[in-house]
């Protein structure tokens, strides 16, 4: 939702900001784990490190840039309250963020929304506000509510401090096994990757980053080749998390200076990620968290010798659904 108080072009956050930001999380998020893998290191002829943010609070990446972003709030903002509609992650990303620190949280879902995941909003303490997804609007609904309540509205994506807070699990991911030669980052808004670059270029400055994003919307890769933001319909992919019709305008601007390119990742593609690592290094990844590896392997010939980071953006998929995709998927040479 346009924010009615953005400046007319973006202020961007800067790889201090990113260094600034893991500071500060240092003491509210999970430094998460980097695993490693012998077989797919002997399989592949290049050294793999992944960033479990499946393993962060809420089970998503997403966690750090609320928590950046709420600490930033003034103590006026603090009292009104924060206000955002999702129904993916950054719905919980913000309800713990505010409901750590005592501040009132409102999240707007669609009445179909996961029983788990509204379950999960309420219980980190946020206030739901449903609203019917074919009927009503949301971002009218979020509108209405703030002319009435004040509170904030903290974005997914499109935000100073949701870039700066993204960025520290790449920070964090330099922090412990030195420089990479390329970084894969899924990508949806753009905020994860955006950040991801920021602290790639504070703390491994040569290293590549490439983004992977489902090769039915690929927006942020035409968006790259063609220097102008694409919009799209929404994609059908089962990487729910990567839905977005376009990327934003904070992201694109650090994407296009940063970025060395945007990869397209299909669904069978994620689905054999999923039982990888399943089967192999016993992590649950929901299908946006796979986005990463799967572009990796598709240029696997090209990283030979190489160190290569790849972030595993969330874990959030309930079991029927995992169970359901993972049959569908064909065996990576188990
Ligand atoms: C939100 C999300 C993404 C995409 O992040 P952006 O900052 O929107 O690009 C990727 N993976 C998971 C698990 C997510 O929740």
């Amino acid at each position: 939702m346009p924010n009615p108080n953005a400046p007319a072009a973006p202020l961007l956050p800067s790889p201090d900001d990113v260094i600034a930001a893991a500071r500060l999380l240092s003491a509210l998020v999970h430094h998460t784990p980097t695993l490693t893998s012998r077989s797919l290191d002997e399989e592949t002829g290049a050294r793999f490190f992944f960033k479990c943010e499946n393993l962060q609070r809420t089970g998503a990446f997403k966690f750090r840039g609320a928590c950046n972003a709420v600490h930033h709030l003034t103590p006026g903002q603090r009292a009104a309250g924060v206000i955002t509609f999702s129904s993916g992650n950054h719905a919980q990303a913000i309800a713990l963020a505010c409901g750590m620190q005592d501040i009132p949280a409102t999240i707007v879902m669609p009445s179909d929304a996961p029983a788990g995941k509204l379950q999960a909003t309420r219980g980190y303490g946020a206030q739901v506000v449903l609203y019917d997804r074919y009927a009503d609007d949301r971002e009218h609904i979020t509108r209405a509510l703030m002319a009435q309540h004040g509170q904030t509205f903290i974005p997914p994506y499109d935000h100073p401090h949701i870039i700066a807070g993204q960025g520290t699990a790449a920070a964090e991911l330099f922090g412990d096994v030195g420089q990479l030669d390329a970084l894969f980052v899924p990508v949806g808004g753009g905020g994860l990757i955006a950040g991801s670059a920021l602290a790639t270029r504070a703390l491994s400055a040569d290293c590549r980053v490439y983004g992977a994003e489902p090769a039915t919307g690929d927006d942020a890769r035409r968006s790259l080749h063609t220097g102008q933001i694409v919009h799209i319909e929404p994609p059908r992919t089962i990487a729910d998390g990567a839905q977005t019709q376009h990327v934003g305008r904070h992201p694109f601007a650090i994407i296009q200076r940063e970025v060395t390119d945007i990869l397209a990742v299909t669904d069978q593609e994620l689905i054999d990620c999923m039982r990888f690592f399943a089967q192999r290094m016993k992590l649950l990844v929901e299908p946006t968290g796979c986005l990463g590896l799967a572009a990796a392997l598709g240029m696997q010939g090209a990283l030979r010798g190489q160190r290569i980071g790849v972030i595993i953006s969330g874990g959030n998929v309930d079991l029927e659904r995992f169970s359901a995709l993972v049959s569908q998927g064909t065996p990576l040479n188990e």
